[in-house]
C-alpha cells in the first residue's frame, strides 16, 4: 500500500493574490504562465468591457438583452479596423501569396484565430453575467457561419504577414516611443 501522496502542489506563493487593488489599470499578472486561468479571466473581462462599451456607443444604444447575432457580427466588423493581419482581396494580384513582394492597398483585418478566441471568451462572459445559454448571441448560428467564412477566406488569401514591417497600431497598449528630449534647448 502506497499512500504517500505525491506533493504535486506547486509550492510557490501565488503572485496573483499579492495585489488586491481592484481598479489597477496596469497588468500585474504579466509574469504569470499562460496556463493560469486568471490571465484568461483578465482577457475575458477586458473583452467584455469592450463589447459593453461598443453597445453603449452604438447609435441607437443597444442593451445586452436585445443584442443578437447580427450585432455581434457588427462588432466583429468594427474590430477589423484595429486588425493587423493583411487579408488580400480576391482581385489583388497577391491573393494567395503568403509573402507578397510589394505593398498593396488591401485592408488589415482581425485574424480568424483572434476572432474565434474572442467569441469564445465573450460567450463565456455572457453566461457568467447571467445570460441564458439558449439566447447567447455569441453562440448564434450567424456568428458561427461568419467565423467559418472568415477562416476559409483568410486561409485562401494567405494574408498573414509573418514579417513585421513596422508597428502602427496605437490601440494595443504600446505607446509610441518618446522622441528624445533635445538636451540643449535654445529658448531664451
Ligand atoms: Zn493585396
Amino acid at each position: 500500500m502506497e499512500l504517500a501522496t505525491p506533493s504535486t502542489k506547486p509550492k510557490y506563493s501565488s503572485p496573483i493574490m499579492m495585489n488586491p487593488t481592484p481598479n489597477s489599470t496596469t497588468p500585474t499578472t504579466m509574469g504569470v504562465p499562460p496556463s493560469t486561468p486568471s490571465r484568461y479571466e483578465n482577457q475575458k473581462r477586458r473583452d467584455w468591457n469592450t463589447f459593453c462599451q461598443y453597445l453603449r456607443n452604438h447609435k441607437p444604444p443597444l442593451s445586452l438583452s436585445t443584442c443578437n447575432g447580427a450585432h455581434v457580427l457588427d462588432f466583429l466588423c468594427y474590430l477589423d479596423q484595429f486588425g493587423k493581419t493583411k487579408v488580400h482581396n480576391q482581385t489583388c494580384r497577391f491573393f494567395g501569396n503568403p509573402k507578397p513582394p510589394a505593398l498593396c492597398p488591401c485592408p488589415l483585418r482581425q485574424a480568424w484565430g483572434s476572432l474565434d478566441a474572442l467569441i469564445g471568451r465573450l460567450r463565456a462572459a455572457y453566461e457568467a453575467h447571467g445570460g441564458k445559454p439558449e439566447g447567447n448571441p455569441f453562440g448564434a448560428r450567424a456568428v458561427r457561419i461568419y467565423l467559418r467564412e472568415v477562416r476559409d477566406f483568410q486561409a485562401k488569401a494567405r494574408g498573414v504577414s509573418y514579417t513585421k514591417k513596422r508597428k502602427r497600431t496605437k490601440l494595443k497598449g504600446t505607446p509610441p516611443p518618446q522622441p528624445p528630449q533635445a538636451s540643449s534647448e535654445n529658448k531664451y
